[in-house]
């Protein structure tokens, strides 16, 4: 508990480094508070076939992020804040109703601005009981001094790479630096998962999977971050790349946001990968360019239990 306070007392979790005092209620570039806050808890069939398999994937939806994506097809949670606060406690227990629930993994989206209080959490529940793998679904744009406060809790990282060129990072996400930033993530990650590991059913139990989506007009960008992959993960590397950009949120005010992505740039990048000699991606039926798939975020699994709510009244974090 006392490292968890120690890091939010100066909050370095993520890469901007605000520095300021979350246990003292302040807030930084995120506008998290203290508490996790959590939007969502459901389940998810549409990740990658080894994360969703045939019961799909535990999601917890974080609220706030440390990105300001123009395009966030999730920008209410993200950008809007909208969520409940749930102590670690009961942080804990949501991992292990999602167990309960039988999905083949918890899934962690958007946590980076809550890094201690999830670590904890996920202490508290693999104490309890929690075996099924845990999966951190990451924006990229992660310090190495959050990622490590997750070494041995989380099995699987699902980290996206969303630019090479930092002129993107800075003007569809608001982050300085994305390239060197997430390039230096991923390597932390794949440091402390160094292998893939597959059940017999083909379901990922430990290991890296990589997203990138392809942005309009920026096919060329993708296929420098598959050279990066290329040489500095491996050609095994298991790479997902998405084709389903929708111009939701603020893209359709910028005319080069404001399009779907065409086919022939799909194909474009598809080929690259080959090309260069990676084996190991999955690819998005074209189809799944739609709004249709964000979730509704309606605090679903959020709130305790009332035999939950009398636990928590005797605990202190
Ligand atoms: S997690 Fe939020 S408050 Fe902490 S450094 Fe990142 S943006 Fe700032």
């Amino acid at each position: 508990m006392e490292k968890m306070k120690t890091a939010l007392s100066h909050c370095e979790i993520c890469p901007r480094g605000c520095g300021i005092n979350r246990t003292a209620g302040k807030a930084g570039w995120c506008h998290a508070p203290l508490l996790p806050k959590v939007a969502l808890v459901s389940g998810h069939l549409w990740e990658e076939p080894p994360i969703s398999g045939t019961k799909g994937s535990g999601t917890i939806f974080f609220s706030h992020c440390n990105l300001g994506c123009v395009f966030c097809q999730n920008h209410t949670i993200s950008q809007e804040g909208f969520g409940q606060e749930v102590s670690i406690l009961r942080l804990a227990e949501i991992f292990l109703e999602q167990q309960e629930r039988g999905f083949h993994n918890i899934n962690l989206v958007s946590a980076v601005q809550f890094i201690p209080q999830v670590a904890k959490a996920l202490e508290s529940a693999r104490a309890q009981g929690l075996r099924i793998p845990v999966v951190y679904n990451s924006n990229g744009y992660e310090s190495l001094t959050g990622l490590r406060m997750l070494d041995g809790l989380v099995d699987i990282y699902l980290p996206d790479f969303k630019y090479w060129n930092n002129d993107l990072g800075v003007s569809y996400s608001h982050a300085p630096h994305y390239r060197e930033t997430a390039a230096a993530a991923i390597l932390e990650m794949r440091r402390q998962v160094p292998q893939d590991v597959f059940d017999a059913e083909g379901l990922l139990q430990k290991g890296l999977l990589l997203r990138h989506l392809i942005l309009p007009g920026q096919y060329r960008d993708s296929m420098r971050i598959l050279d990066w992959v290329r040489a500095s993960l491996g050609e095994e590397t298991l790479v997902s790349l998405m084709s389903q950009y929708t111009p939701l949120y603020r893209a359709k005010e910028i005319k080069a946001l404001s399009r779907k992505l065409t086919t022939f740039e799909y194909e474009k990048v598809i080929d690259y990968f080959f090309e260069i000699g990676l084996k190991n991606g999955f690819m998005q039926k074209r189809s799944s360019a739609t709004g249709e798939y964000t979730p509704t975020f309606d605090l679903s699994g959020v709130v305790a239990a009332e035999s939950f709510m009398k636990r928590e009244e005797n605990h202190h974090d």
